[in-house]
């Protein structure tokens, strides 16, 4: 289907433009895969699921080799809280559950899927969800298994659980994706936009905010425009209290904290979440997935994923099941490598992992597939700190990025700590603007979980 749509409608000189301290403006690559129509990707012969593909416990199995699973059907559970299910993303025989690659965390269990292919994808009817009461409506996110998709994959149904005495006073809808290349919440915000607004509903029923902010950087005036079209015509219980927050193209203005700031001007204070001043970020994939469990009872065993480069004639959004591998995308999907990539990256440029091989399977939080050469495959060689302080101008935390890396070096732990290098985002800004090419991240990741390792 043909996703082009109406630019010139877009009166952006109308709105505020909102942004935050800080960052960069790194080439958005976007235009590679926007224009391109979403596609349905091939379901996979083999799907490989790891059991843990969210923040918190890991999943044992509930099924074995040689068992007959149905799409959606229950593979691995916890019952830790801070956890998330995993489900079939395809009907078929389980032909192994053992270790494979998590791309973003290395090996983890994993259940291995053959598709029987006399099956039909299943078909999830339409449920009434009018009369369902709040805590149930979060327990069917828990069992739905639904995690943030814009990359950190934190269990949903744990964040919509508000602790005694918090309250959320204002719900932030994400749509900012700042990162490089990546289009798929642009795609989903114009193809879903009447169902993003009620699940949108569904949230303002569980969490009862005061405002809701719909948030979206300037260069998706596409998807600004169908939410303006949506909600002036709309009976939407989200209507009267929502409004869209247009911001300026900046990286990381997807970050839960320089969302906040850059709309509100509010500071979450350091080593704080969002909640502890009543707001809740979410991002549109998971609103999305919200409405699919709760209209559809639909686990989430798919998704949208950019696949783009500079490597590949067919770069393009397809919708794709959890565990399809990118050997079988290379395969099956006719994207045609033209030339070798220097590096595959899972996610973003900025934030994503380099995989050393294809068989890397996509997850729940897989937002982008890159095939890069040129420029976007080098590695560089480190030189000398040259003080320019860069890093600290972009760093959209405000740490000092250079005094850090120094401290980790020389393992003086406690005055990383005592830096808030546990504040980091690790969302990268500060290597990118390096003249010296040092892997602050890198530095800064280490001195992370030394402070993390003392708790
Ligand atoms: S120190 Fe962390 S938050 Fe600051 S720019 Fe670097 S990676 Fe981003
Ligand atoms: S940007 Fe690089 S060279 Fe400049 S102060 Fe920071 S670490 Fe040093």
């Amino acid at each position: 289907m043909d996703i082009s749509y109406p630019i010139n409608i877009y009166k952006a000189h109308f709105m505020k433009i909102f942004t935050f301290p800080g960052g960069i403006h790194p080439e958005y690559c976007k235009d590679i895969s926007i224009r391109e129509p979403l596609r349905e990707g091939a379901l996979p012969h083999t799907a490989v699921i790891p059991l843990s593909q969210h923040i918190g416990a890991p999943n044992a199995a509930v099924v074995k080799k040689g068992d007959v699973v149905e799409e959606g059907a229950l593979l691995g559970k916890s019952d830790s809280f801070v956890s998330s299910p995993v489900h079939s993303s395809i009907s078929g025989k389980v032909i192994d559950v053992k270790k494979a690659f998590n791309p973003s965390i290395g090996p983890v269990e994993s259940v291995f899927i053959e598709r029987d292919e006399t099956k039909e994808p299943k078909k999830y009817g339409e449920r009434e969800t009018a009369e369902v009461p709040p805590k149930e409506l979060i327990e069917i996110v828990r069992s739905a298994g639904i995690v943030g998709m814009g990359g950190a994959a934190f269990p949903t149904h744990v964040k919509l659980t508000i602790p005694e005495g918090k309250k959320i006073e204002t719900l932030i809808i994400n749509g900012a994706e700042c990162e490089p290349y990546l289009t798929c919440d642009h795609v989903l915000m114009i193809r879903n936009t009447q169902a993003l607004l009620d699940s949108i509903d569904i949230l303002i029923k569980i969490l009862e905010p005061k405002k809701v902010y719909i948030a979206i950087e300037d260069n998706k005036k596409a998807a600004v425009f169908a939410f303006q079209k949506a909600l002036k015509k709309s009976s939407n219980k989200c209507a009267p209290i929502a409004e869209i927050a247009v911001l300026k193209t900046k990286y990381p203005q997807g970050g839960e904290k320089q969302i906040i700031k850059a709309i509100t001007g509010e500071e979450v204070p350091p080593g704080g979440l969002p909640l502890d001043i009543g707001f809740l970020v979410m991002n549109v994939g998971t609103v999305n997935a919200v409405y699919d469990a709760v209209r559809f009872r639909k686990p989430l065993i798919e998704r949208i994923v950019t696949i783009s480069g500079d490597c590949l004639y067919r770069p393009g959004n397809y919708l794709i099941r959890v565990g399809t591998t990118i050997k079988e995308i290379v395969e099956n999907y006719g994207i045609e490598l033209f030339k070798e990539p220097g590096k595959i990256i899972v996610g973003g440029p900025m934030m994503g992992f380099a995989q050393p091989s294809m068989d890397a399977p996509v997850l729940k939080s897989t937002s982008g597939i890159l095939f890069l050469s040129g420029e976007g495959a080098q590695v560089f060689d480190e030189g000398p700190c040259v003080k320019c302080a860069k890093c600290v101008d972009v760093c959209p935390v405000r740490l000092i990025p250079t005094e850090i890396m120094k401290n980790v070096r020389a393992e003086n732990w406690e005055d990383a700590e005592k830096l808030y290098v546990e504040d980091c985002i690790e969302c990268g800004a500060c290597a990118y603007s390096c003249p010296a090419r040092i892997p602050l991240v890198h530095y800064i990741k280490e001195g992370k979980s030394f402070a993390m390792r003392k708790k």
